[in-house]
């Protein structure tokens, strides 16, 4: 799953020593979400030699839950390794979003994020990425033949810019006309801010939609709560968004968790205005989601509210957004603490 056009093709004449016109057959399988198992037009043999190789589908949905409220449905995926990950699938009128996670766990250590807590376990491969959307299609086909994942937010665990390579290569698989063929522009990825990472990601040519998580309107609150604010200053952070808006052109989307008592109040939104006066941005306010963990809460809706109004009134282009999947425990690495609580007798 994790092969270009071209590698499928090495690897079909090379290791597996195929005439070439079986990458094409083995890749219409996988666009089908087939296993090896059930590709049909190849022998027993070769089948046989192909499991021993290579696995089809690297991911596999242990569990799902769906909300009552919305919809949403949380997955939580296995790896081949025994690895854990977890995604959610949104429904929005203008079609089904899943979150996919990059990494299994993270190591930026983000004060308010449940997938940091054990830090990082490994990377994900680019197949093991692109796994996540295959496994979503195919269950979601379960229901609705007609119905696929249209678009993908890397807002799962981990950070993706510190699985550079791997993201970038999902990337280019996942627009692939042969592949799933899901347009860059209905794709977001969002970053703590590793600034070096978002100028080579700027120069790639991958018109994405950048989401900044920046969860504070200066250097001294973003280090209270984001470890990544020691590396890289405010302005540092800004000045990429804008190369990346000039490169792009395309807006920035900054997050902005809401903190009790932290990052709320008025004189907070503005100052956050005066930071991002002038630029082509649009700011996402997420009362922040409990985890149980950390002693870090929402503010009062009013608190909310006010927050967003003074925005608006500095012209700052802003929403709050909406809960998802309140039943479902649908934010950021929750689930599979959870989970991996219950398997440890917790
Ligand atoms: N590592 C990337 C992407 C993963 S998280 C990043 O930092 O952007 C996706 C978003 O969820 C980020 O903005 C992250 O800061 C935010 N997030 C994590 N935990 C949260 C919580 N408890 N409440 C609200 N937002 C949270």
């Amino acid at each position: 799953m994790g092969l270009t056009v071209e590698e499928l093709e090495r690897f079909v004449t090379g290791e597996l020593g195929q005439p070439r016109y079986r990458a094409g057959q083995i890749a219409d399988w996988l666009n089908r979400g087939a296993d090896i198992e059930g590709m049909t037009n190849l022998s027993a043999p070769l089948r046989a030699k192909l499991s021993e190789l290579a696995v089809a589908n690297p991911v596999r949905i242990l569990d799902s839950f769906k909300s009552k409220i919305d919809d949403t449905e949380k997955f939580l995926y296995a790896l081949p390794d025994s690895n854990l990950i977890e995604g959610v699938l949104m429904r929005y009128h203008h079609g089904d979003t899943l979150c996919v996670s990059t990494q299994v766990g993270c190591r930026m250590g983000c004060a308010f994020c449940a997938s940091t807590l054990e830090g990082r376990v490994r990377n994900l491969t680019p197949g093991e990425i692109l796994g996540q959307v295959a496994a979503a299609n195919r269950h979601i086909r379960g229901d609705d033949p007609e119905r696929r994942v249209h678009n993908i937010v890397l807002m799962g665990s981990g950070e993706p810019l510190d699985n550079y390579d791997n993201v970038v290569k999902f990337l280019r698989l996942v627009n692939d006309p042969k592949g799933l063929n899901i347009s860059l522009r209905n794709i977001s990825l969002s970053t703590c801010g590793l600034v070096r990472r978002m100028y080579d990601f700027a120069a790639e040519g991958l018109p994405v939609t950048l989401s900044l998580s920046l969860h504070a309107p200066n250097d001294e609150i973003r280090r209270k709560i984001m470890p990544v604010a020691n590396a890289y200053r405010y302005e540092e952070v800004l000045a990429a968004c804008k190369h990346y808006i000039e490169k792009t052109g395309r807006r920035v989307i900054f997050e902005y968790a809401l903190i009790k008592d932290l990052n709320s109040d008025v004189r907070h939104a503005e100052e956050l205005a005066r930071r991002l006066r002038g630029m082509r941005c649009h700011v996402n306010l997420i009362p922040l989601n409990d985890v149980k963990e950390r002693h870090l809460a929402a503010p009062d809706r009013r608190t909310v509210d006010a927050f967003l109004k003074r925005l608006e009134l500095k012209h700052i282009s802003a929403t709050v957004r909406r809960e998802m999947g309140a039943d479902i425990e649908g934010a950021c690495g929750q689930l599979r603490r959870s989970y991996l609580k219950d398997e440890s007798g917790e």
